[in-house]
């Protein structure tokens, strides 16, 4: 058996707009912030994406899934995920596990964490993990200015 193991990373923006639905994870926060982003700026499944193409040796999520194209503008990165996964699949290998880990201060994540958990393993037909980490208010992520996420993946072929 083939192993092949990739990482991912994504950061965006945090702001206030009530408006603008807060997604991490696959999970809507109810929450006056929001992530700023072409997408629904889910940097959780943004990060698992990116590991999962990284490891199958398929580039990255902007070559997939280009800001410049409307199909993925307000995209639910659910889909964005399950379909770079396809494309993993099609190329030959199965995804073994995805790990990730979300700095942030808000939104508090351990209530959900389980939930996210469950979506994203179903996005990916795979067990995901995600585990949240305090920036201790050190720099732009400890101010509140954005939410990062790095994320690990594993596939395998026979
Ligand atoms: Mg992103």
């Amino acid at each position: 058996m083939r192993v092949r193991v990739g990482q991912g990373f994504d950061v965006h923006r945090l702001v206030d707009d009530a408006d603008r639905p807060l997604v991490l994870g696959g999970v809507v926060f109810d929450s006056p912030l929001a992530l700023v982003g072409h997408s629904d700026a889910d940097v959780i499944a943004h990060a698992c994406a990116d590991a999962l193409l990284g490891a199958a040796g398929l580039g990255d999520i902007g070559q997939h899934f280009p800001d410049t194209d409307d199909q993925w503008a307000g995209a639910d990165s659910l889909e964005l995920l399950a379909e770079a996964t396809r494309r993993v699949r099609e190329a030959g290998w199965e995804p073994g596990n995805v790990d990730a880990s979300v700095v942030t201060d808000q939104p508090k994540l351990a209530p959900v964490r389980e939930l996210m958990n469950q979506r994203l393993s179903a996005a990916v037909g795979a067990p995901v993990t995600v585990k949240g980490r305090r920036p201790e208010g050190l720099g732009a992520i400890g101010r509140g200015e954005g939410v990062a996420c790095w994320a690990v993946a594993v596939v395998t072929r026979p």
